[in-house]
């Protein structure tokens, strides 16, 4: 159970922000994906597939399906994907996601029924709306929505998603919906090639409210060309008109290096690091003023939502999309880039379309990396998501799941831990780790200390910061 006086959010002053602020992995796996490797293969999948079967629970089954197309390029996109208008693309792509899937299915064992499934992209809304009905048939064939009901969700693009085709996302069993915004200022739009007027979201989201989602989700990003205090406040005071269930605050890390799309962002349109972090800490001030948690990271949920909820349940987990109330899923993952976990073990699709297409029209899962967790890996995995989730650790509970005596194995790791205590951002007792109100802001640097491969390697350069 969260400890009820850990459930605010403080913000640090400004130095120790400087102090803490390192870069460290966001914690959507652990191992962080930089681990996995080309020793795990395709046998390796399908071997944890069947192995769902030896479990004397198997966890329930979650399918991740990536739509890789886009129309356009947001200048500070980071993600996989291919700018095109042609739906020939997209319709060959469902009949091989189908290909994939029917792999998949031959392979796995315990039940194969759906209690959480998730479009992500690319622009999932990029397909028509006879595409969508088509790729849902093609995933519901063979994995079957479970009749207790579940998580279905898909992220939507409010520029390729107007009402009618949110009526179409809830016919074919949709339940609930992310929306990309990012900034509702129209300057800050032009710099990053996303012109997205604010009625055009309002309808989006106006029609999921009609047509019955139970969720909506906003997604919002700070650090962009042209954002400042003033122009985030009003964006802020647009997202609090439209009142979504759940928001996403991301940072935007402008790395034009590795990013071809963010060469088109000029340096000088940046805001300045103070103002970034000013930025951010007005958005969590006035957002958790009105109604909305601090869950973690960079999401927030309406107090009574259920990610809420669960936070202070401690059941809160984590996975590659984020946050989720959903126990411990095993995920099948269809589509070029992306990540299933099955069991202990995580299995990569080729970032290269081609790549995929080859091996799935081949008739052989298309799996080109992956990882399979050891004990220690287990362990820590437990450790990080517990700090990640809920903000505190009961080591009794490590204790009794693992066999060990937690102050003993984690010796060297709480000894880390003691410039955070000194600034009180962390609490230890004889029987907890607590992250304070303060210390949330860090809270993947504190889970960060847990992680074997970082410390062995001394390298956390590759991560993002805070601000
Ligand atoms: S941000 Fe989303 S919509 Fe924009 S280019 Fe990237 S994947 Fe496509």
């Amino acid at each position: 159970m969260t400890n009820p006086e850990t459930s605010g959010v403080e913000l640090p002053e400004m130095d120790l922000l400087r102090k803490f602020d390192v870069p460290a992995p966001r914690y959507t796996s652990y191992p962080t994906a930089d681990r996995f490797n080309a020793s795990f293969g395709p046998e390796d999948y399908a071997s944890a597939l069947a192995g769902r079967a030896d479990e004397a629970e198997p966890a329930p089954l979650s399918v991740y399906v990536h739509v890789p197309f886009c129309n356009d390029v947001c200048y500070y996109c980071g993600c996989n994907k291919i700018v095109t208008r042609d739906h020939s693309k997209s319709r060959a792509y469902i009949e091989a996601i189908g290909r994939e899937a029917d792999l998949v299915k031959e392979k796995i064992t315990g039940s194969t029924e759906l209690e959480q499934l998730h479009f992500g992209g690319g622009t999932p809304t990029f397909l028509s709306n006879d595409e969508l009905a088509l790729m849902m048939e093609t995933i519901t064939k063979r994995f079957p929505l479970a009749a207790k009901g579940g998580e279905f969700s898909m992220e939507v693009d409010p520029r390729t998603c107007p009402p009618e085709k949110v009526k179409v996302l809830r016919e074919i069993g949709l339940n609930r919906l992310s929306c990309g915004v990012q900034d509702f200022n129209p300057d800050v739009q032009k710099a990053i090639n996303r012109i997205q007027p604010f009625e055009m979201t309002k309808a989006t989201i106006d029609a999921a409210r009609e047509c019955g989602f139970h969720s909506v989700n906003m997604d919002l990003i700070y650090g962009l060309p042209k954002q400042t205090r003033a122009s985030f406040a009003e964006t802020i005071d647009k997202v609090l008109e439209l009142s979504p269930d759940r928001i996403a605050l991301y940072h935007y890390a402008h790395l034009p290096n590795h990013f071809k799309a963010q060469r088109r962002i000029l340096p000088a349109d940046l805001p300045g690091t103070v103002e970034k972090v000013n930025i951010m800490f007005d958005a969590i001030r006035r957002l958790t003023a009105n109604g909305y948690r601090y869950i973690g990271m960079d999401h927030f949920a309406k107090n009574d939502d259920e990610l809420s909820l669960a936070q202070v349940n401690g059941t809160l987990q984590r996975n590659f999309q984020g946050y989720s109330t959903m126990a411990e899923c095993d995920m099948v993952a269809l589509g070029v880039s992306s990540i299933s976990k099955i069991g202990p073990a995580y299995a990569c699709n080729p970032r290269e379309l081609d790549d995929w297409y080859a091996a799935v029209n081949e008739g052989r899962l298309a799996t080109n990396r992956g990882y399979r967790l050891n004990d220690d890996d287990r362990l820590r995995y437990y450790v990080i998501m517990q700090i990640m989730c809920n903000f505190e650790l009961e080591k009794r509970k490590v204790e009794e799941r693992f066999g060990i005596v937690f102050d003993e194995v984690f010796a060297y790791e709480l000894k880390k831990l003691k410039p955070y205590v000194k600034h009180e951002l962390v609490e230890l007792t004889p029987e907890r780790i607590i992250v304070s109100p303060k210390g949330k802001i860090f809270v993947r640097a504190v889970a960060m200390q847990f992680d074997r491969y970082l410390r062995e390697s001394n390298r956390a350069g590759g991560y993002s910061r805070i601000a």
